[in-house]
C-alpha cells in the first residue's frame, strides 16, 4: 500500500501506468471483443482508409481488418516480451545470484561466460541466434532474452557480492543453514526489489527488440500479427498508405513510453536509497506542533519548560516526554536520572531540534537559551548554537564520529564550521583538545581513524569535539558509560573544573547514582516522561521523597557492604502511548492507593524539594 502511494504521488508514473492498463485491459478482452477475423484477406477492399465503414482503422495491403490486426498484435507483442523479460530476469538473477554468494572460482567462471555474451554487439548476437535457430516467433523470444541475461547477472551479481559479506548471512551460516536455503531465505528477498526495478526498466526495451526481430523477418510469420510484423509488411506502402505503419507505430511508441515512465516510477518508489532519502527526508530541526500557552521566559541560562515530545507512528502516540521542566544557571551541573526509556534522552534532543521528524513533534512547552525560544526557532538559528552555544555529549561515539576521516579532522570541522581559524590553527587546537580529554600521544593520535581507537577513546575524542568551541551549556547523554573508572573519573573532573573556571552549565543524564553524587549540585528524576522528583543532590540522595527515587536508590549495589538482598522494584515502566491516568509508578508502587489510579498527580514545588507524588516518603 506505501509502496502504491509512493509509486502514484510520481505524476508520470502515474500516467504510464493508467495508459498500460488500458492497453492490457483491451488485449485480455481481445478474444471476446466482437472484431473480425484478423487473418482472412478481401483484396478488394485493400488499403480502406481509418474510419471506413466495418474498419475503424482500415485495411492493409491484404484488406485485413488492421484494427483487428493491432489487437491480436499487440497482444502477441506484449506476451513475448513480458515472457523474454522474465525468462532474462529468472537466468540472470540465478547467474549473479550464485556468482556473487559462492565468489572466487564459480564468480570467474560464470562472469567471464557472461562478458562473452556482452562481447557481441546486441543485436547482431540477436540476430546470430535467430539464424542459428531458424526464424519464428518463439525462436525469437529465446534470442532476445539471451541477450539481455548479461545485464541482469551483471547486476545482481554486484549486489549480491555487498550482501554476502555481511553480518546476517555469516549468522545464517553458523546456524546451519545449507546454500541454497540461505540463497532463497536470506538472499533473494533482499535482491528481489533490486531484480524488479531492472526488469521494469527493460521490459520496453525487450518489446522493442522483438518487434525490431519481426520487423526484419526473423519473428512472427505471416499471417500471424504481432506490431514488429505489422511495421515490416506496411514498409513498402509507407508513402502511398501511411496509416498502415503509423496504426502499429502509435501502439509501439505508447507501450514503451507507458512501460518505461511506470518502470522509472517502479524503480524510484522501491529503492530503498531513495525511500528513505529522497522522497521522504527527515526535517532538519524537529516539527513543532504547539497548542496552548508558551511559558514566560526566565533567567536561567538553559530552561526546559514544560516540554512534551511525541511521536506519532501511524495512528499511535507515544508520549515520550510529558511536560518536563528543568533549568540550569551558569557553573550549574543537573543531573537527570531514570530508568532506560524514561525519556531522558528525547529530552535532550528537543533541546535543540534533535528529534527525528517525522515521528517526533514537539506539542508543547518550551526551551529558552538565555531568554531566547528555541522550540520552533529557525533552522539557522538552531544551527548556530548547535555545538557552539550548547553541544551534546552522545552515548555511542560512533554515532557520533564519521568512519572516513581523520578524528582532528573532525575536531578541526567542528572548530571552523563555526569560527573563522585557519587550518593548522585548528589543527593545533584540536591536539590540544585530546590532551584535554587525557588522550595520550595526542599528536599522533590526531590523525587516527575513529576505527584505530578503542571504544573509551572515541567516546573521549566526542567529549573533545563537544567542548570544540566552548560552549555555554553542555548536555552529556549517558557520556561515561564506555568508558573504564580510572577514565570516567579524569573525565568527570575535567567537566568539573570547566564549569568552575568557565561558568559552563552541565545537564548530565545517566543512570548512575555515584556519577550524579560526584558532579552534581541538582538532581532530577524522570519516570515515563515526567519528572517525579527534584532537589539537591545531597538531600534528594539522603532523603527521597518518591517512592520511585527511593527503590532506585535501594537497587544500587553498595561496596564492601557483604551480600545485602538487592532490591529489584517489580514490574516494568509503562508504555508511553498507552499511560495508565493518575501516577505512572502506581501500579509498580507498594503504597498506591485508589487516590494515586486517579487524576493528574501535579508536581509540588511548594517546599525546598519537588515530588510528584500523594504521599511521599517524607514530609520535609
Ligand atoms: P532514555 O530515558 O532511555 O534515554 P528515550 O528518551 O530514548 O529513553 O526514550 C523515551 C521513550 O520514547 C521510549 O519509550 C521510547 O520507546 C520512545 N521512543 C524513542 N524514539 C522513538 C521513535 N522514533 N518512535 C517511537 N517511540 C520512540
Ligand atoms: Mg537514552
Amino acid at each position: 500500500m506505501a509502496f502504491l502511494k509512493l509509486l502514484f504521488r510520481n505524476k508520470l508514473a502515474a500516467m504510464g501506468a493508467v495508459v498500460l492498463a488500458f492497453i492490457v485491459v483491451l488485449v485480455i478482452l481481445t478474444p471476446i471483443l466482437p472484431l473480425q477475423n484478423p487473418d482472412i484477406t478481401a483484396t478488394a477492399d485493400r488499403f480502406k482508409r481509418p474510419f471506413t465503414d466495418g474498419h475503424l482503422l482500415g485495411t492493409d495491403h491484404l484488406g485485413r481488418d488492421l484494427l483487428s490486426r493491432l489487437l491480436w498484435g499487440t497482444r502477441l507483442s506484449l506476451a513475448v516480451g513480458v515472457a523474454a523479460a522474465v525468462l532474462a530476469a529468472f537466468f540472470g538473477s540465478a547467474i549473479g545470484i550464485t556468482a556473487g554468494y559462492f565468489g572466487g572460482k564459480v564468480d570467474n567462471i560464470f562472469m567471464r561466460g557472461v562478458d562473452m555474451l556482452m562481447a557481441f554487439p546486441y543485436i547482431l548476437l540477436a540476430l546470430a541466434i535467430v539464424a542459428a535457430l531458424g526464424p519464428g516467433l518463439m525462436n525469437a523470444l529465446i534470442a532476445v532474452a539471451a541477450v539481455n541475461v548479461p545485464f541482469f547477472a551483471r547486476n545482481i551479481r554486484g549486489i549480491t557480492v555487498g550482501l554476502a559479506g555481511r553480518e546476517f548471512i555469516d549468522a545464517a551460516r553458523l546456524a546451519g543453514m545449507g546454500h541454497a536455503r540461505i540463497i532463497l531465505t536470506e538472499l533473494l528477498p533482499n535482491v528481489l526489489p533490486v531484480i524488479i526495478i531492472a526488469m521494469s526498466t527493460t521490459v520496453g526495451w525487450m518489446i522493442l527488440e522483438t518487434a525490431g526481430l519481426s520487423f526484419l523477418g526473423l519473428g512472427s510469420q505471416p499471417p500471424q500479427a504481432d506490431l514488429g510484423s505489422m511495421l515490416g509488411e506496411a514498409r513498402s506502402a509507407l508513402i502511398s498508405h501511411p496509416h498502415t505503419s503509423v496504426v502499429p507505430g502509435i501502439m509501439i511508441f505508447l507501450i514503451v513510453m507507458s512501460i518505461n515512465l511506470l518502470g522509472d516510477g517502479v524503480r524510484d518508489a522501491l529503492d530503498p536509497r531513495l525511500r528513505s532519502g529522497a522522497l521522504s527526508r527527515p526535517l532538519p530541526t524537529t516539527l513543532v506542533n504547539r497548542k496552548g500557552n508558551i511559558p514566560a521566559a526566565t533567567d536561567d541560562l538553559l530552561a526546559i519548560q514544560e516540554l512534551e515530545t511525541q511521536f506519532h507512528v501511524g495512528k499511535r502516540i507515544y508520549k515520550a516526554v510529558g511536560g518536563v521542566s528543568l533549568a540550569v544557571k551558569p557553573g550549574e551541573c543537573l543531573g537527570v536520572i531514570g530508568e532506560s526509556g524514561s525519556g531522558k534522552s528525547v529530552t535532550a534532543l528537543s533541546v535543540m531540534g534533535l528529534v527525528a521528524s517525522p515521528p517526533g513533534v514537539i506539542t508543547g512547552g518550551a526551551v529558552r537559551f538565555q531568554g531566547e525560544d528555541l522550540v520552533g526557532a529557525p533552522y539557522e538559528t538552531l544551527r548556530q548554537k548547535r555545538g557552539d552555544r550548547v553541544a551534546y555529549i552522545f552515548q555511542d561515539p560512533l554515532s557520533t564520529l564519521h568512519p572516513l576521516y581523520k578524528v582532528g579532522q573532525q575536531l578541526a570541522e567542528a572548530i571552523q564550521s563555526h569560527h573563522r581559524v585557519s587550518n593548522a590553527e585548528a589543527r593545533s587546537r584540536a591536539i590540544q583538545l585530546l590532551k584535554d580529554v587525557r588522550i595520550p600521544n595526542a599528536e599522533s593520535r590526531v590523525d587516527n581513524y575513529p576505527h584505530e581507537m578503542s571504544g573509551g577513546m572515541r567516546q573521549r575524542v566526542g567529549i573533545a569535539m563537544s567542548l570544540a568551541n566552548e560552549p555555554d551549556v553542555i548536555i552529556a547523554d549517558e557520556p561515561t558509560t564506555a568508558l573504564d573508572v580510572t577514565v570516567q573519573a579524569q573525565i568527570l573532573s575535567l567537566l568539573d573544573d570547566l564549569r568552575r573556571e568557565r561558568g559552563l552549565a552541565i545537564i548530565f543524564i545517566t543512570h548512575d547514582f555515584g556519577v550524579v553524587a560526584q558532579l552534581c549540585d541538582r538532581m532530577a528524576v524522570m519516570y515515563a516522561g515526567r519528572i517525579v522528583e527534584e532537589g539537591p543532590t545531597g538531600s534528594v540522595l539522603s532523603h527521597p521523597l518518591h517512592p520511585y527515587t527511593k527503590r532506585l536508590i535501594a537497587c544500587v549495589p553498595e561496596l564492601g557492604e557483604g551480600r545485602r538482598e538487592m532490591a529489584a522494584i517489580p514490574g516494568l515502566p509503562p508504555v508511553v502511548d498507552d499511560l495508565p491516568p493518575g501516577c505512572a509508578f502506581a501500579p509498580r508502587c507498594e503504597k498506591a492507593r485508589e487516590e494515586c489510579r486517579q487524576g493528574d498527580i501535579t508536581l509540588d514545588r511548594s517546599g525546598a524539594r519537588a515530588v510528584r507524588c500523594l504521599y511521599p516518603e517524607e514530609t520535609l
